[in-house]
């Protein structure tokens, strides 16, 4: 399953399947605050990018503490295809209303700036909250394709893909109808 519309000269891409394996630059981390391996999508990614990235992640939560949600940072991607991955925090759902809609907002802009920045140009997110944080897919992938939507066409040029990887047929579906 894949969908593909083009925002700004930039491929704005849905498939269905596990981020691990994507051949991008950069994939993204739905990670927790102290950058463990955790479950989820976290635990698939450290797993598979083995020690390398979990001792980054540590090192850089000795350094600067809990990760605040909707900052991001960056580590090598360890044995994964992807050379780095980006690591940011997601909200946790509350009800929507605790600012949720715009600290998800923040945690894909982040991720975008940190890899434009680095002059990665092709990036692969995960559903972000959509998991163990609870956040609604439908409002969640709204947000989240508006966010990247809006950031290619302010800094035409800057990416060649961005990727979203959603795990189940459905979650695919779901934002396959709102993109
Ligand atoms: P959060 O704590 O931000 O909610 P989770 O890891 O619990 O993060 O879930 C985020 C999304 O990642 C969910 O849609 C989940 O199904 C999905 N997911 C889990 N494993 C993978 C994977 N290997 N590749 C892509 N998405 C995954």
């Amino acid at each position: 399953m894949r969908h593909e519309v083009e925002v700004a000269g930039a491929k704005l891409v849905l498939v269905q399947g596990d981020i691990t394996q994507q051949d991008v630059e950069a994939i993204v981390n739905a990670a927790n605050p102290d950058l463990t391996p955790g479950g989820g999508v976290s635990g698939a990614i450290h797993h598979a990018g083995g020690p390398e990235v979990t001792q980054a992640a540590a090192q850089i939560r000795k350094e600067r503490g809990p990760l605040p949600t909707g900052d991001a940072v960056i580590t090598p991607g360890g044995k994964l295809p992807a050379r780095w991955v980006i690591h940011t925090v997601g909200p946790v759902w509350q009800g929507g209303t605790h600012g949720e809609p715009e600290l998800l907002a923040r945690a894909y802009r982040s991720c975008l700036k940190l890899a434009r920045t680095r002059g990665i140009r092709s990036l692969a997110f995960p559903s972000i909250s959509t998991g163990v944080y609870g956040y609604p897919v439908e409002e969640a992938a709204r947000v989240a394709l508006q966010t990247v939507r809006a950031y290619l066409e302010a800094h035409p040029g800057a990416f060649s893909e961005v990727r979203f990887v959603l795990f189940s047929p459905r979650d695919f579906h779901t934002y396959a109808a709102v993109v």
